[in-house]
C-alpha cells in the first residue's frame, strides 16, 4: 500500500520507518529541510516511562492559580482571546480528578513501557546511535510536600510494571554523586533503572537515513496546505515545494503526524483534535568540568526541569529542558525563563557547564489535556492519526510508530492502549485503484 506520512518529527519518522518495515511504499512530507527540526529538535532527551504523571492531576488547579502571571512559573497559562485555548483549559480541568489521573497514568505507562521495549529492539536490530545513556532516571525532590505527593503515583506506576523505586537522599547521592552539592536540600528521590536518555534529534535524523535506505522517500521543504476529502475519505494532500510549485500527492492511506499543527490541518475535515501548543524551553551547554556534571538523567521536581547528558559527535553537553507556557503558536525565547533555567543549573551543579556558551531553544509540545496521545484511525476514511504526544513524544515515539504502522496495515497493535477506533477504520480501508 502507498502511505503518505505528514510530518517528519519523531512521530512521523518512526511511523514511516515501521510502515516501511511492514512492506509499504512510504513518502514523508515536511516543510523543514531536515527531519526532526521542530519540536523534536532539542527536547529534554529523556525516555522516561517513570514520568507518567500528567500535568492534569488533583494538585494542578491550585498550583496553576498560584503561578498565574508569574513570569518564571514552571507552567504558565497566558489567557488569550482564543476559543481553542479556553476549551483546552476546560478539558484540562476535567482531567484533574483522581479517577481521570489514574486512568491517564495507566495509558501513559502502558504505552511508555512498550515504546521503550520497541526502542531497545530497534537499537539491537539497527545499531542506531544517538548519544544514548542507559543509566536510568533519577527524580529528585527538594520539597517534602511534593515528595510525599509523589509516593502514590509512584506506587501506581510500580503496580503497572514501571519499576520506579522510592529512595532516600543518601541513596540518590550514591547513584548520582553530582547531587552531593544539594544533599542538605534533598527531601527524597525516586529511581527508575530501566529508563534512558538520548538525543532525539540525532535519533530522528539517523532513523530517517535508515528508512531512506529501505526505500522511504522524504519530500523535505514541502509545506502541506490542505487535506482534501471526497466522499468521506481523503482524496489527496495539497502542498507547495521549496520553489513554490503546487503539488497534489495521493496515496492509499495518510498518517497525520504534524505535532502542534495537526489540529489546524484536521479542523477543515470536521475532526476536532484537542491539541494545544505548550511552549517549552531547553538550554544546551558544553560540559566545562566533567567531575561536577551529572551522568544519570535527572528530573528536578521543584523547577519541573529535566537534565540529560549528551555525549557524541557534537561533544559532551548538558541538556536542560522544561517549563510550559500556553500562549498559542508563539515561539519567542523569553529571557526571564531562559535565565531561570541557567540559574537553576548553576545552583545544582556549579561550574559543571559552560554557561557563557549556552544555546537556548523553544519548542511547541503538541499537548492534549490528558497528556495521552491520539493514535489510530480517524473518522475520515484513509486518514490515520499519530499526534498529541505532549511532554512524552520521545518516550512514546517508537511504540506509537510501531502501533500506527500495524493499525494502517490492518494488524492489531501489540499494546493495550486506548487507540482511536482502529478496528472499524482499518477494516474499511481499501487500496485506491487510480492513485497518481
Ligand atoms: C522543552 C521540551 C522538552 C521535552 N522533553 C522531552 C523529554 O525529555 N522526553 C520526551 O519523551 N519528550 C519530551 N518532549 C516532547 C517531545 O519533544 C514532543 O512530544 C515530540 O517532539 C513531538 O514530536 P512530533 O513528531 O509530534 O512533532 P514535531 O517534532 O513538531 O514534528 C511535526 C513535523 O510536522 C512538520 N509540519 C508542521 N506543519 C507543517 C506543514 N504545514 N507542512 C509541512 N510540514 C509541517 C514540522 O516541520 C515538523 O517536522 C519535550 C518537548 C519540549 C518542547
Amino acid at each position: 500500500m502507498r502511505v503518505i506520512v505528514l510530518g517528519a518529527g519523531l512521530l512521523g519518522t518512526t511511523s514511516a520507518y515501521f510502515l516501511s518495515q511492514l512492506g509499504h511504499d512510504v513518502t514523508v512530507v515536511d516543510r523543514q529541510a531536515t527531519p526532526g527540526a521542530e519540536t523534536s529538535f532539542a527536547n529534554g532527551g529523556q525516555i522516561s516511562v517513570s514520568h507518567a504523571e500528567p500535568w492534569a492531576n488533583p494538585g494542578a488547579p491550585l498550583k496553576l492559580l498560584k503561578w498565574l502571571g508569574r513570569e518564571d512559573a514552571p507552567l504558565l497559562f497566558r489567557l488569550r482571546p482564543d476559543l481553542r485555548q479556553w476549551l483546552w483549559g476546560l478539558s484540562f480541568l476535567r482531567e484533574c480528578t483522581p479517577a481521570r489521573t489514574r486512568h491517564n497514568i495507566e495509558q501513559i505507562v502502558r504505552l511508555g513501557t512498550y515504546s521503550r521495549d520497541v526502542l531497545q529492539q530497534l537499537r539491537r536490530d539497527t545499531g542506531i546511535a544517538y548519544d544514548q545513556r542507559t543509566q536510568g532516571i533519577l527524580h529528585f525532590y527538594t520539597s517534602q510536600k511534593e515528595f510525599d505527593a509523589a509516593l502514590a503515583p509512584a506506587e501506581q506506576m510500580r503496580q503497572l510494571g514501571c519499576e520506579r523505586q522510592v529512595i532516600d537522599a543518601d541513596q540518590a547521592v550514591r547513584l548520582e554523586p553530582a547531587l552531593a552539592h544539594i544533599r542538605p536540600q534533598l527531601a527524597g528521590a525516586t529511581y527508575t533503572a530501566e529508563d534512558e536518555s538520548g538525543d532525539a534529534n540525532r535519533f530522528t535524523r539517523e532513523l530517517a537515513k535508515q528508512a531512506e535506505a529501505a526505500g522511504v522517500r522524504f519530500l523535505m521543504g514541502h509545506t502541506i496546505t490542505a487535506l482534501r476529502e471526497v466522499a468521506g475519505e481523503i482524496d489527496h494532500v495539497e502542498a507547495t515545494d521549496a520553489e513554490g510549485r503546487y503539488q497534489r500527492l495521493r496515496a492509499d492511506a495518510y498518517v497525520l503526524a504534524m505535532g502542534s499543527f495537526s489540529p489546524l490541518m484536521a479542523a477543515p475535515l470536521g475532526i476536532r483534535l484537542p491539541i494545544y501548543p505548550a511552549k517549552g524551553y531547553s538550554v544546551t551547554m558544553p560540559v566545562k568540568d566533567a567531575s561536577r556534571a551529572h551522568q544519570v538523567s535527572l528530573t528536578d521536581d521543584e523547577f519541573k526541569l529535566v537534565f540529560s547528558r549528551l555525549t557524541g559527535p557534537q561533544g559532551d553537553r548538558l541538556r536542560i529542558a522544561g517549563t510550559a507556557e500556553l500562549n498559542g503558536y508563539d515561539r519567542d525565547l523569553n529571557t526571564v525563563r531562559c535565565e531561570a533555567i541557567v540559574r537553576r543549573v548553576e545552583q545544582l551543579f556549579p561550574g559543571a557547564g559552560d554557561t557563557a556558551r549556552a544555546q537556548f531553544w523553544s519548542g511547541l509540545r503538541p499537548a492534549t489535556p490528558s497528556n495521552v496521545p491520539i493514535i489510530g484511525a480517524s473518522r475520515v476514511g484513509r486518514l490515520f492519526l499519530n499526534t498529541g504526544h505532549g511532554t512524552l513524544g520521545w518516550t512514546h515515539a517508537c511504540g506509537s510508530g510501531q502501533s500506527i504502522a500495524r493499525i494502517v496495515s490492518g494488524l492489531a497493535p501489540e499494546v493495550d492502549f486506548a487507540f482511536t477506533a482502529h478496528t472499524r477504520q482499518a477494516g474499511a480501508l481499501r487500496p485506491l485503484a487510480s492513485a497518481a
